[in-house]
């Protein structure tokens, strides 16, 4: 994860005590309720399904650095249940039912509605793997997206704002 870091020390007036990297840099505006952290990662405060339904919610019970978590319904080959994975882009922890194989490529849906999360493009880890969008406003505007891998295990992501990226993981 790159970021240009090298001016922001002098204006870290959000820091609120806390030693946790969960100080927002407010002078760098992102869209979309996304956050930057001290470090430069991004996380993602909302996130909806392409019905509108957001995949974050408080009482999910799962904090990542004091931040709620991302709620997938996921289903592979025999075991189906709600995954609630790290809303802080390339931190892999996770909550919830984890007896998938890696690699399998599962079926990602809405925990709320159960519609499909969209393909956007083959990941390319592993045959049949698609990344799958959810959207970061509740317009659900196509381009202003975060992308994730189909296949258990794997972290290939991307945070998009006008279909231009700004984080990624591979
Ligand atoms: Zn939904
Ligand atoms: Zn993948």
């Amino acid at each position: 994860m790159t970021s240009d870091n090298s001016s922001n020390d002098k204006q870290m007036k959000t820091n609120d005590g806390t030693t946790l990297d969960i100080v927002v840099d407010d002078r760098d505006a992102l869209p979309h309720g996304l956050v930057r952290l001290r470090s430069g990662v991004i996380a993602v405060s909302q996130l909806f399904c392409p019905n509108g339904h957001n995949l974050i919610s408080e009482d999910s019970g799962a904090r990542f650095n004091g931040y709620p978590g991302i709620s997938i319904m996921v289903e592979g080959t025999k075991e189906k249940g709600i995954v609630i994975i790290s809303p802080i882009h390339g931190d892999d922890t996770r909550f919830g039912k984890a007896d998938f194989e890696p690699g399998e490529v599962t079926r990602l849906t809405c925990p709320e509605c159960g519609v499909d999360l969209p393909m956007i493009q083959p990941c390319g880890c592993v045959p049949d793997a698609q990344l799958v969008g959810l959207f970061l406003d509740d317009k659900r505007t196509e381009g202003n997206q975060v992308t994730i891998c189909n296949s258990w295990g794997c972290l290939r992501s991307r945070i998009t704002d006008r279909f231009q990226i700004i984080s990624r993981l591979d």
